[in-house]
């Protein structure tokens, strides 16, 4: 089909000629004679003659003959019963073409998510249900002895666990399904135990213990009872990830530092996951950002005037730094940017 499916008037207002209305001027209003009315819903099919015009309001089809719109607001008000003044003449830019939207035939919506939008669109289309892949099933684990549930009391050196919570959500915005693994001490034999099983997960996806420290398990486990296929990338915050499989099922190991975890989900898990990388849009510089001669970084950034600044505190303790920023700007190795350069940058 197409939409829409007849040419249809854009305003409330008249359709007419447009060639009987050229004179119109304020001073010199142009008389029509009124011979009708088109609705949406109830279109007004009775042909135009010359001289004639119809009332039209948003969404009606024009009654055949006419070609262009006058709005309500340019019709003047001194017209006899059955006749329409015209301020100016009336405008075809007003008709809203046969297909405007999309013609019958035309590939409107190519395979991918399912936003809210391209799901207004197929309804548009007039698809009552549309074929859809099965959701990743990703199961989600976190790590550390000094991790806790929030909402527990928390002893000097602990910390609540914000990065399953925040890994979570990011999993349900990119549409897959989590089998949530809850969070497990920094003990071999307790990681294991709770990897036993993973429930047909498609994918695994755990937080913490797999940088260079004594107790970090995921990292062990995978090394020694797993399938490493690489553990750290050179980008910061989150260098120390790795990617295996544990049992079959790929595992991509995320850092347990809040900012690292969160940031590498978003580089390096959303595009493998749905396909599609955070928003990218090019900014200038609003201060200066220094590079790395071997990472790339991601730098959690504002967006205001239209230039990208840093925020001012890039540890990656500081979750904050996430919540308050728009953006990440990647800063590649080597490459300092100064105020005015254009720097590459991710939406959050
Ligand atoms: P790890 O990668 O396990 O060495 O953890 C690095 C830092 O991240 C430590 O300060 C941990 O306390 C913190 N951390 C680890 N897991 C989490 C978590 N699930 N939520 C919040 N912070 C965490
Ligand atoms: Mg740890």
């Amino acid at each position: 089909m197409s939409h829409p499916s007849a040419p249809v008037s854009a305003l409330d207002g008249v359709a007419c000629r447009q060639v009987d209305t050229l004179a119109a001027t304020h001073e010199q209003p142009v008389r029509l004679r009124l011979a009708g009315e088109s609705r949406a819903g109830s279109p007004g099919w009775e042909p135009l003659g010359p001289g004639e015009c119809a009332r039209i309001y948003t969404g009606a089809p024009l009654p055949p003959g006419a070609d262009a719109i006058c709005p309500v607001e340019q019709l003047g008000s001194g017209a006899p019963e059955g006749w329409v003044d015209l301020l100016r003449p009336a405008r075809p830019e007003d008709v809203r073409p046969l297909g405007e939207d999309f013609g019958a035939g035309e590939m409107v919506l190519p395979p991918g998510r399912l936003t809210p939008e391209r799901l207004a669109l197929a309804a548009a289309l007039g698809h009552a249900a549309v074929p859809v892949l099965r959701p990743w099933r990703v199961a989600l684990l976190s790590t550390g002895d000094e991790v806790k549930e929030p909402g527990e009391p928390l002893l000097p050196g602990e910390v609540y666990d914000s990065n399953r919570v925040g890994l979570r959500a990011l999993l349900s915005e990119c549409g897959c399904g989590v089998l949530d693994l809850g969070h497990a001490p920094d003990h071999p034999g307790a990681l294991a135990e709770r990897l036993e099983s993973l429930g047909g997960a498609d994918l695994l996806l755990t937080s913490g213990g797999v940088s260079m420290g004594r107790y970090d398990f995921v990292r062990d486990l995978l090394l020694e009872r797993g399938k490493v296929d690489f553990w750290k990338v050179r980008m910061r915050p989150g260098g120390p990830v790795m990617l295996g499989t544990w049992a079959d099922t790929p595992v991509l190991a995320l850092p347990g530092n809040p900012v690292s975890s969160l940031v590498v989900f978003q580089v390096l898990a959303r595009p493998a996951l749905t396909g599609e990388g955070l928003h990218r849009v090019w900014l200038r510089a609003g201060s200066r950002f220094s590079s790395l001669p071997d990472k790339t970084l991601f730098v959690r950034a504002t967006c205001t005037g239209g230039t990208v600044q840093p925020y001012p505190r890039q540890s990656s303790g500081v979750l904050r730094s996430l919540s308050e920023s728009q953006a990440l700007a990647v800063i590649p190795e080597g490459q300092d940017k100064a105020p005015g350069d254009e720097v590459e940058v991710l939406l959050l």
